[in-house]
């Protein structure tokens, strides 16, 4: 068994991502950006690109924390894993602090 990579769910599929995250993304519900991230269509979200689509870190560490990211902040993943967006892997850091949560 293998788990999806996008919501932890054990799944016996060929790709690691269970049938309902491989629908949505169907849909077009999700993306995985070329960086290896995952962005999700909320076309009314104010960090929505041009394409309606949201990094989902962004999203749920707004969620999480309860309040906008600032300029100057970014969503660090604690796993190192990009595409782990659970809120507990999340973590609201600034520029400065992610530089040497990565480089100490
Ligand atoms: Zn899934
Ligand atoms: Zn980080």
């Amino acid at each position: 068994m293998k788990k999806c990579f996008k919501c932890g769910a054990l799944c016996d599929y060929k790709y690691d991502l269970c049938y309902d995250c491989y629908k949505a993304y169907e849909n077009g519900e999700w993306y995985e950006t070329e960086n290896g991230y995952i962005k999700v269509y909320r076309p009314e979200h104010p960090k929505a690109g041009e394409d309606g689509y949201v990094y989902e870190h962004t999203l749920k560490a707004q969620q999480k924390y309860k309040r906008e990211l600032e300029a100057g902040e970014v969503v660090h993943h604690r796993d190192g894993n990009k595409k782990n967006n659970h809120w507990s892997n999340l973590e609201i850091m600034t520029r400065s602090e992610h530089w040497h949560e990565h480089n100490d």
